[in-house]
């Protein structure tokens, strides 16, 4: 491809729209451009290192035997009131209506029309297992779409649904298909770990997810360096250190005026924070019920685990306000769990290794201090906090550490919940009719595209991987106006395109501003024709090192189709 053929829209400053590195490199190397929030248009350079990442996934998941379909965006109403989910999806679902009145979505995720496939084509245990796929686009009304792709309104996800007779054809597909991911992120060059995942609004009973590591990721990682264990802070269950019992005291009332906070009451108590029970009121708009939630004071209440306990998600889930609070016979910034019945009190299980602590007396300007679970309150114990760096492996016992990461891929045992409530059955080898037993597993592409430019970049621009990038080498004259360099350039781009993917950078620039898009945009490998160009000898730079070797027509023609042949 000539230089001067292509759009190359590269922009010297970073555009006010973008913070991290990724965002504003790909807007810079004119990758991709916003059209409106969360939603981007896909520019040449930036489409043609897409579909790799696609091809590279497309290559894995045929790889283990999935087959590929393509469902629409566009899904009915009916389906989605038959798993459920229309009501509970919330407001991240776009809806709308067609000119019959009739109502749709736009699709965040498609179990259901995957589920309503196979239930219409799939009747005997003779055709399962299988495992059905797509690359396609997804809709999500995000609340605060941002960083680019990494959380757009509009995003491809590659889904893959897989069918199976039982529980134990289900742990197999399931098997296969961490396996094929774990290759997939390798083969993008990846930084990854994989972690222990909450199941939210996909629901089922166990999830993973692929994590690539990033300071900018939106997501924690609670890990343990001595043994396997690897979490979504979200799921992540640890033990907090454990506290000295002491002898049990009488529980008292204290006067503590204007005093609301944990920090103020720690402060006005002189207690270290872990002597402090922390009671919060939650309310799940979905199943309308309040919780009571406690936990030591030097921890934060996990809402996806209060989600979960009201059997609700964690869109429905919000503190009570005041005016609720007091309807409950408590009061704001005084809430406690002794003498409280007005709802469900779920008390983390830290809460239980507590002596003598303080909490609120459900009473204006008072708490109570020397107060025992057991002794003075009871509930619902389990697992409500937020684990933290620090906190003692559950498995081991010794300390975690905390990570950030970008979820780029998630993969669930959904067991039968789609295939009960929407009939996906089959016939067993005994004639009876049994629901299917059903994976889901997602891979955010774009995501995973924009991740791919997070951890390979510099401070000239982005390094991408030979794999993923747009154009294996680009052949940058400094002057193509000079004859010798002209017939030179010319002679390599022939030796070389159509065999390697190659761009030939005719354009009449100055060769600091030629060197300079190519450095930012991250070609692999620059051949620079410039002063021993009479004697056919290039300048090659690699972008990973920054490094340059000269070398002859021939070299170069050599090392590089080694080096792209060698990718498969
Ligand atoms: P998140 O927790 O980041 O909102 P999710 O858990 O809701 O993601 P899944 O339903 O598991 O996402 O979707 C599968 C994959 O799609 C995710 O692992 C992620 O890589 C990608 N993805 C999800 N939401 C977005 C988005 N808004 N923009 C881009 N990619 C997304
Ligand atoms: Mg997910």
């Amino acid at each position: 491809m000539k230089a001067s053929r292509m759009i190359i829209p590269t922009l010297k400053e970073a555009p006010q729209e973008a913070i991290i590195d990724s965002h504003i490199l790909m807007l810079r190397a004119g990758l991709i451009r916003k059209l409106v929030s969360g939603v981007y248009n896909y520019l040449p350079l930036g489409l043609r290192s897409l579909r790799k990442v696609e091809k590279i996934i497309k290559e894995e998941m045929d790889r283990s035997g999935a087959l590929e379909i393509l469902s629409s965006a566009m899904q009915p109403k009916e389906l989605w009131e038959e798993s459920g989910r229309w009501n509970k999806y919330g407001p991240e679902l776009f809806r709308f209506k067609d000119r019959h009145n009739r109502d749709y979505c736009l699709g965040p995720t498609h179990e259901e029309i995957f589920t309503d496939l196979i239930r219409n084509t799939v009747k005997s245990y003779k055709q399962l297992p299988l495992n059905i796929y797509q690359i396609q686009t997804k809709y999500r009304d995000e609340m605060r779409p941002r960083f680019g792709l990494m959380r757009g309104r509009e995003f491809i996800m590659k889904d893959a649904y897989s069918f199976d007779v039982d529980e134990k054809g289900l742990d197999e597909s399931y098997k296969i298909m961490y396996e094929t991911y774990s290759r997939i992120f390798t083969r993008l060059s990846l930084n990854f770990k994989v972690v222990l995942a909450d199941t939210g609004a996909i629901g089922g009973n166990a999830s993973h997810q692929f994590m690539a590591l990033s300071d900018i990721g939106e997501s924690n990682i609670i890990y343990c360096e001595n043994c396997s264990y690897a979490a979504d802070e979200e799921k992540a269950y640890s033990h907090a250190p454990t506290l000295e019992k002491e002898e049990l005291k009488d529980r008292e009332e204290v006067l503590t005026v204007n005093k609301h906070s944990i920090e103020e009451i720690s402060e006005f108590l002189n207690l270290p924070l872990y002597k402090i029970a922390k009671s919060m009121i939650y309310y799940a708009e979905d199943s309308k019920q309040y919780g009571m939630f406690i936990v030591r004071g030097d921890y934060e209440v996990n809402e996806i685990k209060v989600a979960n306990a009201l059997n609700s998600s964690e869109v429905f889930i919000r503190l009570a306000s005041d005016e609720e609070i007091s309807a409950l016979c408590s009061i704001a910034g005084f809430i406690g769990p002794v003498n409280f019945s007005k709802c469900q009190i779920f008390i983390d299980e830290e809460v239980t290794k507590m002596s003598n602590f303080v909490v609120g007396a459900n009473k204006k300007d008072y708490h109570l201090v020397n107060v025992n679970y057991k002794k003075d309150f009871d509930g619902t114990i389990g697992d409500y906090k937020k684990a933290k760096e620090g906190d003692l492996c559950p498995i081991c016992g010794k300390p975690l550490k905390s990570e950030r990461g970008i979820e780029v891929g998630q993969v669930f045992k959904l067991g039968t919940k789609y295939s009960l409530p929407m009939n996906c059955t089959f016939l067993n080898e005994q004639g009876k009719t049994l629901p299917m037993v059903m994976g889901c597993y997602g891979i955010g592409i774009t995501r995973t595209f924009q991740a791919i430019i997070e951890q390979h970049h510099d401070e000239y621009g982005i390094v991408f991987p030979l794999e993923t990038a747009p154009y294996h080498i680009v052949i940058v004259p400094v002057n193509y106006d000079d004859e010798e360099q002209h017939r030179v350039s010319d002679k390599l781009y022939e030796m070389l395109n159509f065999k390697v993917e190659t761009v030939l950078d005719d354009r009449k620039m100055k060769i600091g501003f030629k060197m300079k898009d190519w450095e930012l945009i991250g070609i692999p490998y620059i051949a620079i024709v410039g002063r021993r160009a009479s004697e056919n000898i290039v300048e090659l730079k690699n972008r990973n090192d920054n490094s340059k070797v000269e070398l002859t027509l021939d070299e170069v023609k050599e090392f590089i189709i080694d080096k792209v042949n060698n990718l498969k």
